[in-house]
């Protein structure tokens, strides 16, 4: 066997570059082994579709079929927001990625702006929707509702009760200004949850918080089976979130 070639860009680099990696992360282990399992090295490379070989980012698989989130989430916007969407930002941080080593080969730094601003965009798309497609679940045991243990604790602790937090988040949700996301975070400061809108798939999030769980409410993630009723659509996602994985990684963040 030959040796492969060397990659344009040093994995743990790029790792650093994307806000929610980790997050996305421990979701996906968190879908396939106890939580006791919490200190074995995670599989980054399926996780976030690495190719170790090319170089490159690919579109990870989803951990379920089109229609498993049905009827909340409808086949034909999950198969395009998935194999469209998530891949438009696959590209986009592989090309941005590859443009930044032409740039440091030719010394020639004129983009740096462009394409920094490149790799915050399809790079958080990237990683935002690896984090939301392990944070969702067919229905079923767990799924929807509310979550338990420490997690609901936190949640009654920081915003008073379940039913609160679930109207706030829906609310930040559904005004998300143009393209978005809303997210449960955990502030590392003051050791508490907190609801923070982002607009893109960059902007607007603090950096001493992390992701714990968000609902994409850019219209491709709805508009097919919602239209323009986006508090329908956030509505029923929260029929659809996988609350032992966000459990599983609250507990690894704030345990
Ligand atoms: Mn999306």
């Amino acid at each position: 066997m030959s040796n492969p070639p060397a990659p344009a860009f040093d994995r743990r680099d790029a790792l650093v570059l994307l806000g929610s990696a980790g997050l996305a992360m421990m979701a996906a282990k968190a879908n396939a082994q106890p939580a006791n399992d919490a200190h074995n090295a995670p599989d980054l490379s399926s996780v976030f579709g690495w190719d170790a070989a090319k170089g490159e980012y690919t579109l990870p698989k989803l951990p379920y079929p089109h229609d498993a989130l049905e009827p909340h989430l409808d086949k034909a916007t999950m198969e395009i927001h998935h194999s469209k969407h998530h891949q438009a930002y696959v590209s986009g941080l592989n090309k941005a990625l590859a443009e930044l080593k032409k740039a440091r080969d030719a010394a020639d730094f004129t983009l740096v702006k462009h394409w920094s601003r490149e790799i915050a965009f399809h790079g958080g798309g990237h990683v935002n929707h690896c984090l939301f497609w392990a944070t969702m679940a067919p229905p079923g045991p767990g799924v929807g509702g509310e979550p338990t243990g420490d997690l609901a604790a936190a949640i009654t602790r920081d915003f008073g009760s379940f039913d609160a937090f679930s109207k706030h988040f829906q609310a930040a949700a559904a005004a998300v200004e143009g393209s978005g996301w809303a997210w449960l975070v955990h502030d590392h400061v003051a050791r508490r949850l907190m609801i923070q809108q982002m607009e893109k798939q960059q902007n607007l999030l603090v950096t001493m918080v992390t992701p714990l769980l968000g609902c994409d409410v850019w219209e491709h993630a709805y508009y097919l089976r919602y239209q323009n009723k986006r508090a329908d659509y956030v509505k029923a996602w929260m029929n659809v979130i996988n609350w032992p994985v966000v459990e599983k990684m609250y507990a690894h963040i704030a345990g």
